[in-house]
């Protein structure tokens, strides 16, 4: 079974974080608030994780 991996984005990245979520699983992903964690885009503090 595949791991399911998670994507961290900021405010800027968070749509584009939600695109690639979606062209990666054909699915809705799940889209949390979180803190202390980096923009996988950008390096930026990251306000949203979007599970696959
Ligand atoms: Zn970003």
């Amino acid at each position: 079974m595949e791991k399911k991996p998670i994507i961290y984005a900021c405010s800027i990245h968070v749509d584009m974080a939600i695109d690639d979520a979606v062209n990666e699983s054909e699915a809705a992903p799940e889209v949390l608030k979180v803190q202390s964690e980096k923009c996988s885009y950008c390096n930026e503090e990251a306000e949203y994780q979007i599970k696959l």
